[in-house]
């Protein structure tokens, strides 16, 4: 019998709702690229999963050299340091923390801590993928609310929460549109949203916000005692491939969250990584600084290629271009790696992330090329 057909012989074996997930698409991994098109790994350019083009903090990757050796031991389950780290840095009590797996990973804990089958969850169109994925995941119905221009729309959300809603989710900025909601807007939103439902406000880019749009809403969480406040070590910090994130909520919230948490779901060397990334400011700064220079080096590229984008407040943008698809497998075939964002219903658009200065040029040199053949 073949693979596929035991497949789908077997797919009777898990329930409706687990069935109907459409698997999440990450970016494609150089090494993955270099095998498909033969090319050397050294020559292509990845700028498709938002990733930081510094690498991570030098003071991170001596500590990471150093707890090496603590690997045969098992992590500390309540991430006592990180904690600390944590609670020190954003002025948070140490059981308002959670940590998991990456972001994703506390998303997935609020789904599974908050709902049951039946129950509501409300996201934008164009939102974040994970989104639909737990939803999916915990037998709830995701309950879409249609972006304007490409932004969450937060007075449709008012408007779509009925007595089913359980969670809300909201991402500032969001991803693939880096779109950002101002504070006065979200605030007068957490106003109105009836205390019996968790609102999850996804915050993974606030290290690339000026001071200026920095989220406050950690302040708020005395006020809104049914808001979560999710952040990720993959963006700024640059540990994307060590998985750790943490949530930011009630101490009740935190404790419910922790139920269902996995015990060891932080690995020690993240947990190292991590407490030691948050300290060095200067490397965040750097990363900023870095983002700042290549958003405007590659908005400018788009326009001189006469290509419009949908102004972003993250680490990437979205740009529209005359068959995406192709292009894509265009820039693909050059070892120029951007992520195709057809699944969030922007068939006409690439999202490519910000790279380095010699990375960018790479990046609008090829498309320029493709553009104009
Ligand atoms: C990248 C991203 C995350 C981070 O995911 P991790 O699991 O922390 O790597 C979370 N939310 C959004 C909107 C993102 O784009």
């Amino acid at each position: 019998m073949s693979d596929s057909s035991k497949l789908s012989h077997l797919s009777a074996l898990a329930p409706a709702n687990i069935r109907a997930i459409a698997p999440y698409q990450g970016g494609k991994p150089i090494s993955e690229l270099a095998r498909e098109m033969g090319l050397n790994e050294i020559d292509i350019v990845k700028l498709a999963s938002n990733e930081n083009p510094l690498g991570m903090s030098p003071k991170a990757q001596m500590a990471l050299e150093e707890a090496i050796y603590e690997i045969a031991r098992y992590p500390d389950g309540n991430s006592f340091a990180l904690r600390d780290a944590v609670s020190q840095k954003y002025q948070v009590k140490p059981d308002q923390i959670v940590f998991g797996n990456g972001s994703n990973d506390i998303l997935e804990l609020a789904a599974r801590a908050f709902l049951t089958a039946g129950d509501e969850v409300i996201y934008s169109q164009h939102a974040f993928a994970v989104y639909p994925l737990v939803t999916q995941a915990a037998g709830a119905t995701g309950i879409i609310v249609p972006a304007v221009d490409f932004g969450h729309d937060l007075d449709g959300f008012s408007k779509a929460i009925t007595p089913k809603t359980k969670l809300i989710f909201v991402a500032n900025p969001n991803n693939p549109t880096g779109t950002l909601i101002s504070k006065a807007v979200l605030k007068d939103f957490l106003q109105k949203v009836p205390k019996n439902i968790v609102v999850v406000l996804d915050e993974a880019y606030d290290e690339y916000l000026s001071v200026a749009y920095k989220s406050e809403a950690i302040k708020w969480l005395a006020e809104f005692e049914n808001l979560i406040i999710s952040r990720t070590f993959s963006k700024a910090y640059g540990l994307a491939g060590l998985r750790v994130g943490f949530g930011l909520m009630h101490t009740a919230l935190a404790d419910l969250m922790n139920r269902v948490r996995q015990p060891f779901n932080v690995n020690s060397l993240a947990q190292v990584a991590a407490t030691v990334s948050l300290q060095d400011e200067d490397f965040v700064e750097r990363s900023y600084a870095v983002n700042q220079a290549g958003m405007s080096q590659i908005t400018q590229g788009l326009t001189k290629l006469g290509l419009s984008f949908i102004p972003s407040f993250g680490n990437f943008v979205s740009f529209k271009v005359t068959n995406a698809s192709a292009v894509n497998q265009a820039l693909l075939k050059q070892g120029v790696i951007v992520r195709p964002v057809a699944n969030y219903e922007m068939p006409d658009y690439l999202r490519v992330s910000i790279g380095l200065f010699s990375e960018n040029a790479r990046f609008l040199e090829v498309l320029e090329q493709i553009l104009k053949s």
